[in-house]
């Protein structure tokens, strides 16, 4: 499998590169509008062709590429049915997979973060969008988040994944690369948490500033990232 991990040190986001060989099909996940060049400029250097670009949600720090990649590329974008943005050509629920030539990332719902947050699953690794950070839990106070359905998305669904399986989340601010569901599970501090009503309680306690793309970012990202090329 061709892998890469990407940085945007803007936003401080994480976006993924993935192949299953040389010549073949590409995926981008989470890519950044500012950094379509580079992502353009490492498919042809590895020679694989790009047809999918998803978001595992609208994003409100950072502008999509989706729209620009298919521009430049031609590949399909993809964001999950509860998306509100009309721009893309695939829509993925629970259960569906995205295939890219032999290798199959399983959907997985995680509503929390925002109601239209999904994860997906690799046999050795899982991309967890901000749902789950590392030593963190994206924060819940706008787009339609719900600590309560974050909990469940978290607990019933991302940590019942094997132990050691790699978390590969959207974002981190601290220079954390990669975790497992293990590690997570014992050394996170939101997830050490007696009830699911104190997990709400925690995450309401935050009170987080907004971020500061935020008004741009999510009408943007609503169409794709296009709005700002204009
Ligand atoms: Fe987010």
């Amino acid at each position: 499998m061709i892998f890469r991990q990407l940085f945007d040190p803007g936003s401080s986001t994480y976006t993924y590169l993935l192949a299953e060989r040389a010549g073949g099909e590409a995926l981008l996940l989470d890519p950044v509008f500012e950094n379509t060049d580079q992502y353009v400029q490492l498919l042809n250097e590895l020679d694989v062709r790009l047809v999918l670009a998803v978001d595992t949600h609208i994003h409100a720090d950072h502008v999509t590429a989706l729209g620009r990649l298919q521009q430049r590329t031609d590949c399909a974008t993809a964001m999950g049915e509860k998306s509100v943005a009309e721009c893309v050509s695939v829509r993925f629920r629970e259960g569906e997979t995205l295939n890219v030539d032999k290798l199959r990332l399983d959907v997985l719902y995680t509503p929390g973060h925002t109601d239209d947050s999904y994860s997906f699953v690799l046999p050795d690794r899982v991309f967890t969008g901000d749902t789950l950070l590392i030593r963190g839990t994206g924060r819940t106070d706008f787009q339609n988040g719900d600590p309560g359905a974050q909990y469940d998305s978290l607990f019933n669904k991302l940590l019942r994944l094997p132990p050691d399986t790699l978390v590969y989340p959207a974002h981190d601010y601290k220079g954390m690369m990669v975790s497992t569901i293990g590690e997570e599970l014992q050394h996170n501090p939101r997830l050490q948490v007696e009830s699911r009503q104190a997990y709400i309680d925690q995450m309401n306690a935050l009170n987080l500033e907004a971020p500061e793309l935020m008004d741009i970012a999510v009408p943007a990202n609503r169409e794709c990232g296009l709005k700002s090329a204009a």
